[in-house]
């Protein structure tokens, strides 16, 4: 199967091309050689992107699908329950009408850490995700640091994700994994070849991540008012140790109620793919989730922080089962990033080049020959006006265009 996508603007991944024609063949974007087609769409008016890569996800039955349909061709799973993963893994390598995923599998936290109290505080209202929910593995000591990763390795853990979050951001007193454990794990994890991830929320608990050795921060801290001194110090240092960070603007949004949370719920370009229901998943109750009363105002001071002092920042929703929703979200997210000062190719490389490149996943991320034709075409040029991704004309995953039905 070749398909010609002709006239069209490209964003490579990287950067704009104002004029090409980009040919699918099979499942993987091929030179344009002049031969033969089966199949030709007029892409002029439009912009040809890399598939979305959301950097920070939960997956639940029927999400996978939800994000493709969004232009989300992949995400990176950031705690999911062994039966729940294996059930999506299979989805995903079975069938094209689904986003691909990663997972770190079962996150790494202290016993009745964080995100247990959430587990509880909304156990009333989860029984409906069956395996999705549930009891987890914790660890309390060092000693069980090799252990608790062997574990993870035998669920098909693509990195490890390691929570250090004392709850204290939302006037919670949780139980958190000490500096030793964090660095036993992350140690144990790289003798393994998983990269370690941490859930921070303060400046405190990246500087302990930052000291043990992790790969990548998830969630920007978000405790430190923009005027704060040690924002731009702290940036300044995840810079020099070469730790990215995945964004998560949308999540802490959602959480602390910011106006905006709703805003890409309500525009008409995405309502009109809206599952429905997805609508009311827009708001959360905040008690038990550890975020920052004034957390919106502080993500975006450090993202600002995080990208002057060359950091690279990597876009990441949190989507899952309550809000943010999937897909859609991570639509919200590159505006947001553009809020916080990325320009809108920055924004776009953080959620197609940038991640597949640090994630390793080398067979997608750009538009280039021999990659996979994981592409999304929207009308109107996302380099200008971000929330163009939003009017989605195509999607494809590994070459296959998704019916709009
Ligand atoms: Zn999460």
């Amino acid at each position: 199967m070749r398909t010609l996508i002709k006239d069209v603007r490209v964003f490579d991944g990287e950067r704009a091309i104002p004029r090409a024609d980009v040919l699918i063949e099979n499942d993987q974007v091929a030179e344009w050689d002049g031969g033969r087609t089966d199949a030709e769409i007029d892409g002029s008016g439009g912009t040809l992107l890399p598939g979305l890569i959301d950097a920070h996800t939960h997956v639940s039955d029927g999400m996978l699908a939800q994000a493709l349909a969004f232009g989300v061709t992949t995400e990176l799973d950031m705690f999911c329950l062994p039966s729940n993963l294996a059930r999506q893994r299979r989805l995903a390598a079975d069938r094209d009408d689904v986003a691909d995923l990663r997972s770190s599998g079962v996150l790494a936290t202290a016993p009745g850490g964080h995100p247990s109290q959430i587990m509880a505080a909304e156990a009333a209202g989860l029984e409906h995700l069956g395996d999705a929910v549930g009891p987890f593995d914790t660890i309390a000591d060092a000693g069980e640091a090799e252990a608790f990763v062997e574990a993870r390795l035998a669920e098909g853990a693509d990195y490890l994700k390691i929570v250090i979050d004392d709850g204290s951001t939302a006037g919670l007193d949780l139980p958190v994994l000490s500096p030793g454990v964090v660095a036993a794990l992350v140690e144990a994890g790289h003798a393994a070849g998983l990269m370690a991830v941490a859930h921070i929320a303060t400046a405190r608990e990246a500087a302990i991540a930052l000291d043990a050795g992790v790969d990548a921060l998830t969630h920007v801290f978000h405790d430190l008012g923009p005027e704060d001194p040690y924002v731009a110090e702290l940036a300044a240092r995840i810079a020099t140790q070469g730790v990215f960070v995945v964004s998560t603007l949308s999540y802490i949004e959602v959480i602390t109620g910011g106006e905006g949370g709703a805003e890409v719920l309500q525009d008409e370009r995405i309502v009109s793919r809206l599952p429905e229901g997805t609508a009311g998943t827009a708001r959360r109750d905040p008690g038990a989730v550890p975020v920052h009363p004034r957390g919106l105002v502080n993500a975006f001071g450090a993202t600002r922080a995080l990208h002057t002092a060359g950091a690279a920042v990597v876009a990441g929703t949190d989507a899952n089962f309550l809000a943010p929703p999937h897909g859609v979200s991570m639509h919200r997210e590159l505006a947001l990033l553009t809020e916080a000062g990325l320009t809108c190719e920055e924004a776009l490389a953080a959620a197609t080049a940038v991640p597949a490149r640090l994630f390793a996943l080398h067979d997608r991320g750009r538009i280039a020959p021999g990659l996979r034709a994981d592409l999304l075409l929207v009308d109107g040029d996302p380099t200008r006006d971000i929330t163009a991704t939003r009017a989605l004309r195509e999607v494809w995953r590994r070459g296959v265009r998704q019916s709009r039905a």
